[in-house]
């Protein structure tokens, strides 16, 4: 579901062959944000719009996970800051968004956003599929592995909200499902930066 996945994926010492399949999901989730983020534009749907918030937090997430082994605590902590403040203005402006939308409800095409929830669930699976491997590994690997199958959760989310859309002939199921979607993602981006905030003082409060 929405901004569930893991917030502090460590991995170092990982094989060769695990960090190529990580890139590979890496570069599906950044390519689903933005395939979803246009959708939702286009097709005025904000369950779109939430749902492609889940892309940008994992690939975010295991990028900067990926890129920062090795590199220095102070490194490592102003990465997650990034990535927090990042996320959070992203939720805040769907949130947002949704909001405004409850005062001038308009009808979002349904088709489009079956046919998208339906891709964007593809690639989840295609996700664990990719890193099914490596499922019994250790605990970070594991986080992985759930998380991406916990998204599939959202994007049938976003399938529903299609159906309801379409059944009821009003935007109101899709902005049901963005609200708790967004909700549930601008609370963890909240706690992500809390903690990216006691990491640099803990940091500073060490150095000297
Ligand atoms: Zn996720």
């Amino acid at each position: 579901m929405a901004g569930c996945c893991g917030h502090n994926a460590q991995f170092d010492g990982v094989s060769a062959d695990y960090k190529r399949r990580l890139w590979l999901v890496i570069a599906i989730n950044a390519a689903m944000f933005g395939v979803e983020m246009s959708a939702g534009q286009m097709s005025g749907s904000q369950a779109l719009k939430a749902d492609a918030l889940d892309f940008l937090g994992d690939a975010l997430t295991y990028g900067i996970s990926l890129a920062v082994i090795g590199a220095t605590l102070r490194t490592r902590s102003l990465a997650a800051m990034g990535k927090g403040i990042s996320l959070l203005l992203m939720g805040v402006w769907v949130f947002g968004s949704t909001v405004y939308s409850v005062f001038y409800v308009g009808v979002p095409q349904a088709q489009i956003m079956g046919s998208i929830g339906f891709m964007a669930l593809a690639a989840n699976l295609a996700s664990v599929m990719i890193l099914a491997r490596y499922k019994d590994g250790d605990a970070n690997v594991r986080s992985v592995w759930l998380c991406s199958r916990n998204d599939a959760i959202g994007n049938v989310a976003v399938m529903i909200a299609a159906l309801g859309v379409w059944g009821t002939a009003t935007g109101w199921p899709d902005l049901i499902v963005a609200g708790i979607m967004a909700g549930l993602f601008l609370n963890s981006a909240f706690q992500i930066l809390v903690q990216a905030i006691r990491e640099q003082k803990s940091e500073a409060a060490h150095a000297h």
